[in-house]
């Protein structure tokens, strides 16, 4: 919490500019929302949203009276102009109260009101129903403040209806308690539980958006442990993943506590959360492990083909929640080779280097040094060949290896000079020279290419 409470210092001048011209025409503005709560909580915001007594049309001709060249009112329907303040984008929201949700996702209409209470009661958590005016006054009609301090997300009004109106308010809660570390209030997890199956009415994009904030905040495990039951609506295998018993001498955890230790491992950037993509090859690493899950004779768990079947569910939630094409395919990749090891020798690394991209074996490295810490005291002793592996790709790239046939110190046209044939054969003759180099049986040295390729032409011959 802070401990100055001249709460107006916190609110960035352009934000200031806007709530003074409504101010000045007679309105009440305020900053609401997620920005006051962050802005008592001692945090910076992401953004800040604005809310005043005004109707849209009031907003735009404030606005246009004061000189603001840059007035968006595509969404005044719903009570949001936009304006460029400064350089600034800020949304500025009417009071409003929400019509009927028919389909727990979207009020059927809106209708605007002159009072802050009213607004304040269509929020959707305590925390989130908070007003800071220009002057640093807080108006809290749901009592916010008190469960910020004491970390408790709470709905506004009877939890069961706020949830049943739109139930990605669900994972909007769990995304809170994992990025900001908010425990959820009994009856309002009462009513997540109760009410989780409406997820299935929600679109994947606006699923998806909540997801990222829910696997990448800091308090991630805590809250997919808790509330794994709830996930499990939106991915049905992570509910064997509980418990599941791996048999294996090599792990001390089952399933689901396994994958979020690894979790837990991937550290967490500039900004406290962690990479997606990252974030989310964690959390299905493992995933296909209880379908591929068999026991041998002696009595030991396997599950050789859980890379391919954790892909398989990965890949189908990737679609059904429309991840960008970037984000599935580097995710299936991750999955796919989280368990895969070269052997720790300059060869064997220098082909994985010329197979992938460094920036990706820079998250695939990540991920399998969360993934080996996350095992038995047994299990943890492949370290060593992550770390034999790490050392040769440093040292590869210190010398500047050559990583592609691009990089080879010789190009076609060399090799047609020096005397071989145009066509099929110079293809196949800068594969072969390139095989030589990353085997070091040459260097990558133009001279000495081309006398490797003309003996190899000549052998050949
Ligand atoms: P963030 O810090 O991620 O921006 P936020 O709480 O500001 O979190 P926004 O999506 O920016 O979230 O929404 C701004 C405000 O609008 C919220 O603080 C809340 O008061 C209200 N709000 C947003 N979505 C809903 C919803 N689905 N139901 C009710 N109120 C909502
Ligand atoms: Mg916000």
């Amino acid at each position: 919490m802070r401990t100055n409470t001249d709460y107006s210092a916190y609110i960035p001048e352009y934000c200031q500019l806007v709530l003074g011209i409504l101010n000045d025409s007679g309105y009440e503005a305020y900053v609401v929302g997620g920005a006051v709560r962050d802005i008592i909580a001692g945090e910076v915001p992401a953004d800040y949203d604005l809310a005043t007594s005004a109707l849209p049309e009031e907003v735009s001709k404030a606005m246009r009276d004061a000189g603001i060249k840059s007035i968006m009112d595509h969404a005044a329907k719903h009570g949001t102009i936009t304006v460029m303040a400064d350089g600034h984008s800020v949304e500025i929201t009417t009071f409003r109260t929400d019509g009927e949700y028919s389909d727990n996702r979207r009020p059927d209409s809106v209708s605007f009101t002159r009072s802050l209470e009213t607004d304040a009661a269509r929020r959707d958590f305590t925390v989130n129903s908070l007003y800071l005016s220009a002057d640093g006054i807080i108006k809290d009609p749901m009592k916010g403040e008190d469960d910020i301090e004491a970390g408790l997300l709470r709905a506004v009004g009877k939890p069961e209806l706020r949830f049943a109106e739109d139930a990605l308010r669900i994972l909007r809660a769990l995304r809170l308690a994992s990025t900001k570390g908010f425990m959820i209030e009994k009856a309002t997890a009462e009513a997540m539980r109760e009410h989780a199956p409406l997820l299935k009415n929600i679109s994947g994009e606006r699923i998806h958006a909540e997801l990222t904030g829910i696997v990448t905040g800091k308090y991630a495990s805590d809250v997919i442990r808790e509330y794994v039951d709830i996930l499990g609506v939106i991915i049905p295998e992570l509910l064997p993943m509980k418990g599941f018993d791996q048999h294996s001498v090599y792990h001390h955890l089952d399933v689901l506590e396994h994958t979020l230790a690894v979790l837990d491992g991937i550290p967490l950037e500039e900004d406290g959360r962690r990479s997606e993509e990252l974030a989310l090859a964690a959390l299905f690493h493992d995933i296909g492990k209880p379908e591929t899950f068999y026991i041998d004779k002696k009595g030991a768990g396997h599950m050789d083909d859980h890379p391919e079947a954790g892909c398989r569910i990965a890949g189908r939630v990737a679609d059904e929640l429309r991840f960008s094409n970037h984000l599935k395919e580097n995710l299936l990749q991750l999955i796919l080779l989280h368990d895969e090891f070269v052997a720790p020798d300059r060869i064997s690394v220098h082909r994985l280097m010329v197979s992938y991209p460094a920036a990706f074996l820079d998250k695939l490295a990540i991920l399998q040094r969360a993934d080996i810490l996350a095992h038995s005291e047994l299990g943890r002793q492949r370290i060593k060949r992550l770390e034999a592996i790490t050392g040769l790709r440093a040292e590869l790239t210190a010398e500047g290896a050559c990583l592609s046939i691009r990089e080879l110190k010789i190009s076609g046209d060399d090799l047609v000079a020096a005397g071989i044939p145009a066509g099929h054969k110079i293809g196949e003759s800068l594969r072969m020279l390139m095989n030589a180099v990353i085997e070091e049986r040459i260097s990558n040295d133009k001279d000495e290419l081309i006398g490797y390729a003309m003996k190899l032409f000549r052998e050949n011959e």
